[in-house]
């Protein structure tokens, strides 16, 4: 079995952006040389969120105004995370909604997706350097 290890990095101009990164994730499986396996793909941070969905601008406008209505960033003292001096409470919460992690099949070294799937970079603290994981595995 091969494995394959690579870190996306992103620093977003708006606090919260949706950045469709399928075409960097499957850059990383012809880098690898996998034909057939599994891709897992995962921020390493805890306000933001990698998720399989629709590349369609209404929905990710839907999103951010779905997510603001759960969790809304102002006014910033209604969450007692943020008593600690942070002001990120929302983004943990909209992490937790969107979720950690995708894995995807690679089969003949392409990222075996359904109808319209393609894979999103969440960020819902942005404006500062973050990283993504990608790990493949396979042969
Ligand atoms: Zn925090």
């Amino acid at each position: 079995m091969k494995s394959y290890r690579e870190e996306l990095f992103f620093q977003t101009k708006q606090r919260r952006e949706f950045i469709n990164i399928t075409d960097q994730v499957q850059a990383a499986i012809d880098k690898s040389g996998i034909k057939e396996g599994l891709c897992l793909v995962n921020p390493m941070h805890i306000t933001a969120s990698v998720y399989i969905n629709d590349d369609e601008s209404g929905l990710l406008g839907d999103y951010e105004r779905w997510l603001e209505k759960l969790a809304p960033h102002e006014p910033v003292n209604q969450y007692r995370h943020n008593d600690t001096g942070e002001d990120n409470a929302d983004a943990h919460i909209k992490r937790q909604i969107m979720g950690r992690e995708a894995v995807v099949a690679v089969t003949n070294g392409k990222l075996d997706f359904g109808t319209w799937e393609q894979i999103f970079y969440g960020e819902f603290d942005g404006k500062r350097r973050k990283r993504v994981l990608i790990k493949i595995i396979g042969e």
